[in-house]
Parts: C-alpha cells; structure tokens; sequence
C-alpha cells in the first residue's frame, strides 16, 4: 500500500541515479583506422557509435526494466508480507506521523484507507478510534485530557488495552532512535476469553457451577485477612448431604447429579450476598459467613440450613428426602485464623451432628477433636478388617416352644480388633452403614453363614440380619445367590431379617428386592417387632414369613399387662396374617413359659444359650432335643 509505493519510488529514484553509461573512446579504439579511407571511416565511426548507442541503450532499458520488475515483485512481496501478519503493523515517525501500517491494523481499529496514509498524524487517528468505539472506554473529558498529552513510551513495552467495544488488544511497543517506533497491535480477545474460562473450570465445579474447593480456599483467606482489618468474626460451616448414597444407589447417578444442582440451589438461596457457598466434593459443600454477628448468625444459618434442606425434592418424578448435617466453627475478630483449621473444624462439628442423629448441626468446641478422632481410626481400622480376616460370626440358636429343638441359629458378628479385643455389632455397624462398608461386610457374613449352615443338619436353618444400606445396593439379590451357590445351602434355610428403618411403603425398590429374594425361596423375617413408629401397619406392607418380637416387650411381660397385651396381640396378628412368631430376648423360665402361653412359636434369649462361637453348634444340636439349656459363661 503506502509503504510499498514509497518503496518503488525510492528504488527506482537510486537506480536511475546510480546508471553510468560506458561508450565511445574504449570501443572505437579496438578497430583499424586508415587516413586514406578517412571519411567513410568518418562515417563509419559514426555509424558504428549510433549502431552501439543504440544496442547500449537497448541494454540499458531492459536491464532497467528487469531491476524495476523484481523491485516490484518484492514490493509486493514486502506488501503480502505485511498484509498477512495475524498482527497489526504501524510505524511513526519522530513527528507522531504515520510511515506506514498494514491492512490489519487499520481493520483492528476501524479506521478508514484515507486515515492509513502516509502523515497522519497520532492524534487524527486515536480521534478517529474514539469516534469509532476502538479505543477504550472512557468519558468524552477523560478522553480530551489524555489526548492534550499524550506519552509515546521511550522504551520497549507491552500493554493490554481492553477496547469499548469488549475486545482485548495486547500491544508491542518498539522505539526508534529517530523519537518514532515501530508497534504490533494483537488482538488477544478470543485468547483471554480462553483463559478466563479455563480460569473459572480451574476454580469452579462443573456440575453445580459453584466455586469449588480451591477457589473456596482463596476466598477463605481474603475473608481472613478483611476479617483482620475490619475486627469482626467469621464462619465456615460444612454441610454433607445424609442420603445422597441412598439417592444415588437406587435412583441412579443423574437423578444423585439432579439432587446435588438442586440442593446447591437451595443453599445458595440460604445465605446471604456477602456469604460464598462452595462444593468441595462428592455430597460435601461449605460455606463462608462473613459480615455477620457470630456465632449467632452462623447458628441461625445452620438452623435454616437444616429446615430448608429436610424438605423433600422432586426429582424425575421421585419425592426424595435427604436432609444435611452441619458442622460450623467461629473465628472471633480478635484471633487471626487459619483456613485449614477452621475448615478442619467445622469438619469436626460436622462428623459430630452426624454422629448425633443426623439433620443437626453442630458448632465447634475443643473437645470433639478427641472423640472424632476416635472415630476415624475405628473407621481405617473397619476398612482394613475385612481383608485382614478379623471379623467372627457367633450362633445364638432360635428354638421352638413346643418341641424344644432348635429350628435356626441367628449368625451375630464379632469384631476381633488387634488392639481393642472383641468389639460388639453395636459399636460398628452403625458406622459400617454411614462409610457403606457393610457392602463388604454384609457380603463377608452371608457367605460365611451359608457355608457354615451347610454342614448343619437339614432342618436348621441359619438367621441372618441385613442392614437397610444392603437393601438399597443394587447387588444384594447376586451376593444371596452367591451365597448359596457356594456353599450349596437351600434357599430355604436361609432366614433375611430386616427391621423397621427399611422403607417399605411406596418404596417399590426395597419391596421388590424383597419379593425377589422371596421368589428365590429364602425366608424373610421382621425383626425387633414393636420399637418402630408404624409397626401394625408395616406388616401390611409385605408377606414376612417370621416376626421376632423385640425383647423390650419379652422383658416386660411378667410384670407389665400392656407388654402381655401386646404379645397376645401380634401372636393373633401373626396368624391371621400366617407369620410365626418368634420371642427375642428370653432370659428366664418365666418368660419362657408366658410367652409359650401368649402364642409364640419360637423363642430366642439367654435362657436358651448366649451366642456361641460355630465351634459350638453341634455341641448345642446334640442336646436340644433334651430340653436345651446351653447357658454361657463367656458374656458373648
Ligand atoms: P439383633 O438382630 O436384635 O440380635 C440380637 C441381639 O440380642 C444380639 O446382640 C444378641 O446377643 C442379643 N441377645 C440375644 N438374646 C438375648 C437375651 O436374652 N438378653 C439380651 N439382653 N440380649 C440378647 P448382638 O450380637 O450384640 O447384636 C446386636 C445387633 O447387631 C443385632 O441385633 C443386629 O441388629 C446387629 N447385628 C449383629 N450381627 C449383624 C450382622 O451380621 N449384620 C447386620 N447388619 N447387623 C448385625
Ligand atoms: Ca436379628
Ligand atoms: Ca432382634
């Protein structure tokens, strides 16, 4: 364009200037002259000059024309050059005028061919840029007093200038020695929007769009440090979602990623502006309070946090009902804070409500760093035990009141811990359904009591308690036909208890898993009968072959009419409803006699025997038919 105009003329200009034409003297001096023939060698002198004057000159105009050929070509090379550079080009000189500038640069900020010429100056063009929105945005008088001075860099820089219209501009700045310089102009917009996405997917979880931990965690230190300055306290509360494994076991992955957008919606409606509320994995979210009056503020949001979050949600056409536990910890305006620890802490609160029930929330205090922690280790020591082989099935044998002979064993579980000793169910089953490690175990103990059973004689049968978390996994019904395959045991001597905290009505999958293992041939049975909440109406939801009274009411029913009442009651339900009836619990003669006479058909309690290592079953077949009465020594 300008530039390579300029350059032909200047080529040609020197190459003109430069041509030197040799002739006459050098020439003539090689041929023969005679003085007789002088004036035809006049003549021919003549002609001869005119005749090499006129090929020199030949010469001359065509290797002119060559030279301005290949200048041409290489103009225009120089031009495609420039014109194809992804950046925009620009030279000024010592006077702020434009030499040259490529296409680019005047496509880059709008301006017109007649601007891009030769000697227009600086001004004229951001004038220009500001008329057309490519220059960054500002006032008309903010624009006018930078204009009245406007610096030219006397060094090498690089500045990123965002324009009105949203672009982004990275420019190299390159001075002269003349006072001009050379500038590239990129535009780097499509590039910063690149990184800025990259930016937010690096401090952002991708399926709830909140921020997730490490932005939490830089959000957490600017608050600290404004907590600082400002001398007003702060919160971070850990929320974990209690049936989300549930959720996600039975209803499917996308509806656990329908429920986890959901209750990040809800708890974000929760706090207020100035709170953040992050996802830091899995079904664990937290929350920064800052600009709040703690702890009172921080209570009141875990309050709400722990109503609104027990309401149900609808997710694909499921009513489903998680709830959260929260833990919160306070730093008070006074103490510096440090984000890991409260974040530790409020990790602590949290494991605390959740041990306490669930659908609390807990705040922070000293001592539950002891009895969390204790918690934990029993936790990594629960997971390595199955490996390590340390868990140990008792039978507590299940007898029948008019014979006396023994129908069942229950199988109970014993923990052997390296350092503890014998840990009873009741210490880590709870704990084994809240990390799922009951899968594990549960399948441990159905294969271990099949195989065992299997080697008892054929009319007993082997009792074995399922919790409601290997109720709601997809695989129980293949780990029961595992079970019995392996060991060859028939399906019908085997016993599944379940209590009460299994949902049955209108939980189509639990129901159907039961009618499964019911078409399997294997017996169900509903256990610890009475301390449910629905317990009538419960044995409406499904056809138990057994129900085993708990032995809160066994215990009572010497001295206590209701607990007699209620006995006589369900042993009449029972047989209208065609389930035996088993006592839990019998501990005397008495109680064994009232609850024969009651209607039970079964009885199971210490009276009979404690539960006994497998060693010891056919110790205790061996006598039941004389009135077994096996009483332990050993308390288990
Ligand atoms: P459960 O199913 O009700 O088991 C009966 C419990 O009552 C056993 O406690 C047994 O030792 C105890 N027991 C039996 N007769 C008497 C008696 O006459 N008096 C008194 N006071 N207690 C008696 P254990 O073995 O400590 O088991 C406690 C609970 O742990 C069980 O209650 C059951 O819910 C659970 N559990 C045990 N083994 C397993 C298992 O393999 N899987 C699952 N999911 N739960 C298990
Ligand atoms: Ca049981
Ligand atoms: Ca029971």
């Amino acid at each position: 364009m300008l530039f390579s105009s300029l350059r032909s003329t200047i080529g040609c200009a020197c190459l003109l200037g430069g041509l030197t034409i040799a002739a006459g003297p050098t020439l003539i001096g090689t041929l023969p002259v005679d003085a007789a023939s002088a004036p035809f060698s006049a003549v021919l002198v003549a002609f001869l000059g005119l005749a090499i004057g006129l090929v020199l000159r030949q010469l001359v105009l065509r290797r002119l024309d060559r030279v301005l050929k290949e200048q041409k070509a290489e103009n225009l090379r120089f031009d495609t050059a420039i014109n194809n550079m992804t950046q925009g080009l620009c030279f000024f000189d010592g006077q702020r005028r434009l030499i040259v500038c490529n296409n680019r640069y005047a496509d880059l900020y709008k301006l017109s061919r007649d601007m891009v010429r030769r000697g227009t100056t600086l001004a004229e063009i951001v004038d220009h840029r500001f008329a057309a929105g490519s220059f960054p945005d500002m006032s008309r008088d903010d624009y006018l007093k930078w204009r009245e001075s406007i610096a030219v860099a006397d060094k090498a820089s690089d500045t990123v200038s965002t324009l009105k219209d949203g672009r982004t501009i990275a420019i190299h700045h390159e001075p002269m020695p003349d006072g001009g310089w050379v500038a590239t102009h990129a535009d780097i917009t499509e590039q910063c929007r690149t990184q800025a996405q990259i930016e937010r997917m690096l401090r952002h979880d991708a399926l709830t769009g909140l921020p997730n931990r490490l932005l939490f965690r830089e959000h957490l230190n600017e608050a600290l440090q404004r907590k600082r300055i400002a001398g007003h306290s702060l919160a971070v509360l850990c929320i974990d979602l209690d049936r989300f494994k549930e959720v996600n076991d039975t209803l499917g992955h996308p509806v656990g990623d329908q429920l986890l957008r959901a209750a990040a919606q809800r708890l974000n409606e929760c706090v207020g502006q100035n709170d953040l509320v992050a996802r830091l994995g899995g079904d664990e979210f937290a929350i920064v309070q800052t600009e709040a009056t703690q702890p009172i503020e921080a209570r009141a949001l875990a309050d709400r946090l722990v109503r609104v979050m027990a309401a149900p949600f609808r997710l694909e056409g499921h009513q489903v009902v998680v709830g959260v536990s929260v833990g919160v910890a306070v730093v008070a305006g006074d103490t510096v804070g440090d984000p890991d620890e409260l974040l530790k802490e409020a990790d602590l609160a949290m494991y605390e409500a959740k041990a306490g029930g669930r659908g609390k929330y807990s705040v922070f205090t000293p001592e539950m760093g002891a009895h969390v922690q204790g918690r934990r280790w029993l936790e990594n020591d629960l997971r390595a035990a199955v490996d390590r082989g340390e868990f140990e099935l008792f039978f507590q044998p299940i007898v029948g009141l008019a014979d006396h002979r023994v129908r069942a064993f229950e199988a109970l579980l014993r923990w052997h811990h390296p350092s503890r000793g014998l840990v009873m169910p009741d210490q880590f089953i709870a704990l084994a359904e809240e990390t799922g490690l009951i899968e594990a175990i549960g399948a441990w103990v159905l294969k271990d009591a099949c195989s065992r059973a299997a080697q008892w004689p054929s009319r007993v049968g082997i009792a074995i308690n399922l919790s409601p978390v290997q109720l709601r996994s997809g695989n129980l019904i293949a780990v029961v036909q595992a079970a019995l395959q392996a060991s060859g045991l028939s399906p019908t001597r085997l016993e599944l208890e379940i209590t009460e905290s299994v949902p049955l009505a209108g939980n189509s999958h639990n129901l159907a898993m039961l009618h499964e293992l019911r078409a399997l041939g294997v017996r169900i049975s509903l256990d610890d009968f009475g301390v449910g909440y629905s317990s009538l109406g419960y044995l409406r939801t499904f056809p138990f072959n057994k129900i085993k009274i708990d032995r809160s009411f066994v215990r009572d029913v010497a001295g206590n009419r209701d607990a007699a009442a209620i006995v006589r009651a369900v042993t009449t339900l029972g047989e209208d409803l065609g389930m035996a009836i088993t006592a839990e619990g019998v501990e005397t003669d008495e109680q064994w006699r009232l609850v024969r006479e009651l209607g039970c058909e079964e009885a199971q309690g210490y009276f009979i025997s404690r539960p006994r290592p497998a060693g010891e079953v056919d110790a205790i077949l061996k006598i039941d038919s004389r009135l077994a009465v096996v009483r332990a020594s050993a308390p288990c």
